[in-house]
């Protein structure tokens, strides 16, 4: 950021500001999401807001290496109690708050006190590999889908009106603070856990449907919150039962129609899918990045636990949606991971890809018995990050170093822990 893209953002931030104070809000939350997932926080004024636009607001650098319990792990570049960052919000996604009375929030983008881009940042990692696919000519559209548990739990049956009922009040407070704040609701519907509950978003630019899904979850809790719920975005709620999922939807027009390849995508669709294959049990790493991740991710349950792809198969792990707005569903990812990770490495990996594609798999894969599970544990899926020279390249070696060494010490940490002793130490950390 030159000192002309500072000034230039501290006008528009102080009419955003008179704007803000008009109705009434006090404080603007700047978020941006670590390597755990978590999404960390400085709040300022609203009088504030022109100050925050031009000089960022301080953050230590070590939150790159935190993990979800809080505890701090290290690299060769990243940890320890020196240096600073600034974080910048995003104006363009300035959000007055629905379902927090007085609060504003606002997406921020890390950069060190030099004016240069942190190159751990995250959400200018995912920018950076939207430009990478625009240069191959491909506008990428990527939505998330949010499951949550709230508790206490109704006891209507799954995906019945019943759980509609019971909660009518609580999803059209949902409905009405999404809407206020601009958010492009496909559907929300109840799920199959007790007490869960899903919404899906309409397809955005990448950057864009991971700054929706953080805003979703965040208005999700406090919806929830204000209905004397708690709300729970935790891969597994419960050992041994249906966890929550966050799966990602990606389609770009030429990609996965209007080819004569499978199911209409062009050839270079076909690549695309065969390199989100290709480097799956690596991408788990980003999408899957809990050792709760590999509690839910149990054939079954509709998680996409198997390393294949299929028309309409929700046991696979990429499954091909066809219809209107054909697309590709990456089933294997929860909400433990950092959003702005998971659309970045999606396009790296995507654009690395080479045919031939292999055959769409039908029916149950744990059934068929000829498929591939994906990494049954955090450990193995860290491994194979840790060898993925695409990952590798794209993240560059700050960002890549700091996601493995919180998945390493993540897995360390949780290493003789028992499924129950996992689900209990995770359930409210996301
Ligand atoms: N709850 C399932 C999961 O863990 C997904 C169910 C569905 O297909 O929506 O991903
Ligand atoms: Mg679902």
């Amino acid at each position: 950021m030159d000192a002309e893209a500072r000034e230039q953002h501290r006008v528009v931030a102080r009419q955003e500001a008179a704007r803000l104070s008009a109705e009434g809000v006090r404080g603007v939350a700047l978020s941006w999401t670590d390597n755990a997932g978590v999404n960390r926080v400085k709040t300022v004024p609203t009088a504030r807001l022109a100050d925050a636009a031009y000089s960022g607001v301080g953050m230590s650098p070590v939150f790159d290496v935190f993990t979800s319990d809080d505890m701090i792990t290290a690299t060769p570049h990243l940890g320890g109690p020196d240096g600073d960052l600034r974080l910048f919000p995003d104006l363009e996604r300035l959000t007055i708050l629905a379902a927090q009375s007085g609060w504003a929030w606002a997406p921020a983008d890390r950069y060190q006190q030099d004016g240069a881009p942190h190159p751990a940042c995250q959400r200018q990692f995912a920018r950076r590999m939207v430009a990478r696919a625009a240069e191959r000519g491909l506008d990428l559209r990527m939505g998330f889908e949010t499951e949550w548990i709230v508790d206490p739990a109704g006891d209507g049956p799954a995906y019945g009106l019943t759980r509609v009922v019971e909660r009518s009040d609580y999803l059209r407070d949902l409905y009405e603070a999404l809407g206020a704040q601009g958010i492009d609701v496909l559907q929300v519907h109840p799920e199959y856990t007790l007490g869960q509950f899903e919404v899906s978003t309409a397809p955005a630019d990448p950057v864009g449907a991971a700054d929706d899904v953080i805003l979703v979850r965040e208005t999700v809790r406090a919806v929830s919150l204000r209905h004397g719920l708690r709300a729970s975005f935790a891969p597994a709620f419960t050992a041994g039962q249906v966890g929550n999922g966050c799966h990602l939807h990606v389609s770009a027009s030429g990609l996965l129609d209007g080819g004569d390849g499978a199911y209409g995508m062009t050839p270079a669709g076909e690549a695309f899918l065969a390199g989100l294959l290709a480097e799956l049990p690596a991408l788990l790493a980003i999408g899957a990045p809990s050792p709760a991740s590999y509690l839910r991710l149990e054939p079954s349950r509709w998680a996409g636990a198997f390393r294949c792809w299929g028309l309409e198969n929700r046991e696979a792990a990429l499954r091909f949606v066809a219809g209107d707005n054909p697309n590709a569903e990456l089933k294997c990812f929860d909400a433990a991971a950092n959003p702005y990770l998971v659309v970045g490495a999606v396009i790296a990996v995507g654009l690395a890809g080479a045919g031939p594609l292999p055959e769409p798999v039908t029916g149950d894969p744990a059934t068929r018995g000829d498929q591939e599970r994906l990494p049954l544990s955090l450990g193995d899926a860290a491994d194979a990050f840790e060898d993925s020279g695409v990952l590798r390249e794209a993240l560059g070696e700050v960002l890549h170093g700091a996601v493995l060494a919180v998945r390493r010490a993540e897995a360390e940490r949780f290493a003789k822990s028992s499924p129950e002793e996992i689900a209990e130490a995770t359930r409210w950390r996301w």
